[in-house]
């Protein structure tokens, strides 16, 4: 009897245990449902993302990609009945919205739902302290979740496909002007070649550097399963760049593993003492965040970042810090605003990342920066974009201006000449407001 590859965030065919256990039992009929609850939002750019994804699998497949539009409730059990599947094989979703959905299809279906593997080399949930208790800092989870090891790649499935009638892919959203690099796992099989070639033995110095293509860009494959963590991982040496890139993939893990444990931080303060901290509001507030969304607050590094994630829907971690640090700490708004704003221009938009390194830069997450440690958005970027290429690349009305003054244009006679605009608050005096409604909350 045939049974269900149901594909989800694992939208590739190796390195893939669900698939290679699926394959053992014989003929498979590979599906993917697009949930019209979770197509609704305003996210068109990770939308996007996913259709072209779907589509890159469905070629590598031959065509053969079963594609339904319509809830997983109804869809899924509908497929295995019409097909007399013996089972329908999953990596298993830890995420807040897919385990409670899964657990729903498995109790919908007449047959197994079976689970092999994860999106993450780990599951979260593994690694525990030694009282059994989560971690909530992430050097020693990193420790633990070295310890704790993972299998090798799963091995390359010989697997024959079925086909049935399936309904179309959806069309793209107008993204407008943003680009998006080519999805699929073909297309990040070789983004992780060549940057095993040309950017791996720098990363760790490199990694940090705004201007350079110093870093993977593989995060959107990761989201969405184009690639599996132990296929980078299997690559990975000893050199220190190696070193310093699997401790990165080892964030994406803590914080699932976080969410995992606390699925409320989704939306709330992992710390609550920052619940009760005076945030601003209104008229000022809502003009201020305008400014910041669109990477107009005077401040080039902030502005340029905002302004990569509105033409890639994507951006430098190191710019990611510094404007969150600004929206947060300098116009005194509420990480959640930010978090959603990337939601909606991010292509890796990924909940426990997202909302986890929103509230690691607002000092109210795991293992935060301590909160009095204020991103300076001037020196962040001298020090990061140190000729001030990056700044030049996004924002056009400071391409005039040569070298590293192009993050400083107040200290130039014509730094303003092409319409870029003043700086909406005094990063000083934001400082030290900052410290002072932190002060309330301490204790
Ligand atoms: P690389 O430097 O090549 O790192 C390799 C991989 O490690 C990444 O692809 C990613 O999967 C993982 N990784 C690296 N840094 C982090 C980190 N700090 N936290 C978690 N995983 C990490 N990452 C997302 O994937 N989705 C998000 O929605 C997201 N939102 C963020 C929001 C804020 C405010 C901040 C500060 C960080 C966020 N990150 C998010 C983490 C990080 O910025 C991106 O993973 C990274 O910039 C992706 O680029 P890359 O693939 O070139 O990374």
């Amino acid at each position: 009897m045939p049974s269900i590859m149901w594909f989800r965030r694992d939208l590739r065919l190796s390195d893939h245990p669900a698939l290679t256990e699926a394959a053992a039992h014989g003929e498979v009929l590979p599906v993917f449902a697009f949930d019209p609850k979770q197509l609704a939002g305003n996210e068109a750019v990770s939308r996007t993302y996913l259709y072209r994804s779907v589509r890159a699998l469905n070629e590598q497949l031959d065509g053969r990609l079963c594609v339904r539009v319509g809830d997983p409730l109804t869809v899924i059990p509908a497929l295995a009945r019409e097909i007399e599947a013996e089972a329908v094989h999953i990596s298993a979703d830890y995420g807040n919205y897919g385990r409670v959905r899964d657990a729903a299809v498995e109790q919908a279906l007449q047959v197994p739902l079976v689970r092999t593997g994860s999106p993450y080399a780990v599951a979260p949930g593994r690694v525990l302290k030694a009282d059994g208790t989560p971690y909530r800092v992430y050097t020693p989870y990193y420790k633990g979740w070295l310890a704790h090891g993972w299998r090798s790649p799963a091995t390359h499935a010989t697997t024959k496909f079925i086909g049935l009638n399936a309904d179309a892919i959806p069309d793209d959203d107008d993204l407008g002007t943003l680009r998006l690099p080519a999805a699929g796992e073909l297309a990040a099989l070789a983004r992780w070649q060549w940057f095993r070639e040309h950017g791996l033995s720098d990363y760790a110095d490199h990694r940090d550097r705004a201007d350079l293509d110093g870093t993977s860009q593989l995060s959107a494959p990761l989201r969405f399963g184009e690639v599996h963590p132990r296929t980078l991982l299997a690559g990975l040496g000893d050199e220190k760049g190696h070193e310093v890139f699997r401790k990165e993939i080892c964030w994406r893990e803590f914080y699932a593993d976080v969410l995992w444990h606390n699925p409320r931080t989704a939306t709330e303060y992992f710390d609550e003492r920052f619940a009760g901290m005076q945030y601003d509001t209104g008229k000022t507030a809502e003009a201020r965040f305008d400014a910041w969304s669109k990477g107009r607050t005077g401040f080039p590094f902030v502005d340029a970042g905002m302004r990569q994630l509105l033409a890639e829907g994507w951006m430098h971690n190191r710019v990611r810090m510094v404007v969150a640090s600004f929206l947060v700490k300098d116009l005194h708004l509420e990480w959640q605003f930010g978090a959603a704003w990337f939601a909606r221009w991010l292509r890796d938009f990924d909940l426990a990342s997202n909302q986890h390194g929103w509230q690691w830069t607002a000092g109210c997450g795991t293992d935060a920066a301590p909160y009095f440690r204020i991103f300076n958005p001037v020196t962040q970027g001298l020090r990061f974009d140190p000729d001030g290429d990056y700044v030049r690349r996004y924002i056009p009305e400071l391409a005039h201006i040569a070298g590293k003054q192009a993050h400083e244009p107040w200290d130039l006679i014509d730094g303003y000449s092409n319409g870029y605009p003043e700086r909406i608050v005094d990063h000083a005096v934001e400082r030290d407001e900052a410290l002072r409604r932190y002060s309330d909350i301490k204790g």
